[in-house]
């Protein structure tokens, strides 16, 4: 899983009626991943059937400390603005720490991960006598239901959770104790959701989870993140974009790999989870890759489909990581090739191992990081520059605005709509995003 909050802007949607704002419409405020906002999809339908009124579900994150102190810091602005609601926190941080939220004044009901996708929760929150906390051992959870969502908060693309959970322990991270073990959604339900989907209308659709590679592992049979891709693209001919959300390379499995090769509809865009560059870092880390591993992957990657673009989370400031170690992260940049850059500053994550760890002096850490951005902003503006002249179809996420099979952001002049994909040059760009000349 990507260890950043691939922060879909905290957004304030009403699943109904907007002209009443504060009338009796939930609102779910979402915070962190794709997955999150996945399943705030799935509250949204279940609180509006229960003809849930004047309640604000907040949904949060637990990846890094300053997420959870955002949640709580969207929690007191609630409770100001919206003095009368019935305000619920769920989410990672809720399912983690639940009594936490439980002390806040402003807070009516905490509910953990697995009980906020279960119709009967809801229900429950529309009376009077709902439990001020119900969360349970997520550890203990072994199915993920599939929940079929009619749409998505965006007409650009959907989000499609395939996988939840996961198994491995990487010593920085906490989403295993917020999510549980890994689980997969069957290959036949996932197939259903994305026809749904595209029925409706979606041009693109990016398979999420929180250990994606780990897919099928607990299914019945060889399922794989590879063979559900090939189900998907056989059985939905109609989809024109198939997008994976973060893998963690050094599982990716020989079907995936074909796909990548031979699957036009298959984005050229993959999101690593690197973490570092230096091998003891790693090991510390307890990743399942060394630093070869993963220059071998994105070799390999590109020698079966040239055009790919990739991205990755990397960590600075690791606990005991020293200058030279962190060189090597920096290093990884150019070895891999990579465009797009998740820098987190290391944040001890309470009751991990790394925690435990000799820390690097905060400014350190700070420093690291911004080292990291900068080169993030010129391996993106080398790369943007290289797509000059290039003919792009690109999906729109607003009437100017939209992202390249490889998923670079391009404004494009025009009135398309949310959805749309249009074919443009490229004819230069800003440093962060392309620009091009839409083709008739
Ligand atoms: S434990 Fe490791 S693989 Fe699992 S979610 Fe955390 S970072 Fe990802």
């Amino acid at each position: 899983m990507t260890t950043k909050t691939e922060t879909a802007p905290t957004d304030t949607r009403s699943a109904t009626s907007p002209e009443s704002p504060h009338g009796a419409a939930p609102t779910i405020l979402t915070l962190g991943c794709r997955l999150n906002a996945y399943e705030s999809e799935v509250m949204s339908q279940h609180a509006t059937a229960a003809g849930l009124s004047d309640v604000v579900i907040v949904n949060t994150c637990a990846v890094t400390s300053e997420a959870v102190r955002q949640a709580a810091q969207s929690i007191r602005r609630v409770r100001r603005e919206r003095p009368e609601a019935k305000i619920v926190v769920t989410g990672c941080a809720a399912q983690i720490e639940p009594q936490r939220f439980a002390d806040m004044a402003e807070v009516d009901h905490v509910v953990g991960n697995a009980e906020k996708l279960d119709a009967d929760t809801f229900a429950g929150l529309a009376t009077d006598a709902f439990a001020r906390v119900a969360v349970n051992d997520i550890m203990g959870v072994r199915e993920t239901a599939n929940h079929l969502i009619g749409g998505f908060g965006t007409r650009a693309r959907a989000y499609v959770q395939i996988q939840n959970g996961c198994d491995h322990r990487c010593t920085f991270c906490v989403i295993p104790y917020g999510r549980g073990p890994s689980r997969s959604v069957p290959a036949g339900e996932v197939v259903d959701q994305i026809r749904a989907l595209v029925e409706g209308g979606y041009q693109e659709v990016v398979l999420t989870g929180v250990d994606i590679t780990s897919y099928g592992a607990d299914l019945p049979g060889s399922a794989s993140l590879g063979r559900l891709a090939r189900q998907i693209l056989r059985h939905v001919p109609e989809l024109a974009r198939l997008r994976i959300s973060s893998i963690d390379q050094v599982e990716a499995d020989n079907h995936l790999l074909d796909a990548i090769a031979e699957e036009d509809r298959l984005m050229p865009h993959l999101h690593l989870s690197l973490q570092a560059g230096h091998d003891l870092t790693l090991k510390r880390m307890k990743r399942r890759h060394l630093r070869a591993d993963a220059i071998r992957f994105c070799d390999h990657v590109r020698q079966l489909r040239p055009d790919v673009a990739f991205g990755a989370d990397l960590i600075a400031g690791f606990p005991t990581e020293t200058e030279l170690m962190f060189d090597a992260t920096l290093d990884i940049v150019d070895a891999c090739g990579l465009t797009y850059l998740h820098v987190f500053p290391y944040s001890p994550r309470p009751g991990t191992p790394a925690a435990r760890m000799p820390q690097v002096p905060r400014s350190e850490v700070k420093r690291r990081a911004a080292r990291l951005r900068d080169k993030g902003d010129r391996v993106l503006g080398r790369y943007l520059a290289a797509q000059q002249g290039r003919t792009v179809e690109a999906l729109m996420e607003r009437a100017d605005c939209g992202r390249t099979p490889q998923f670079a952001e391009i404004s494009v002049s025009g009135s398309a709509a949310p959805g749309d994909v249009v074919r443009a040059r490229v004819v230069g760009h800003d440093g962060r995003r392309l620009e091009g000349e839409p083709i008739a």
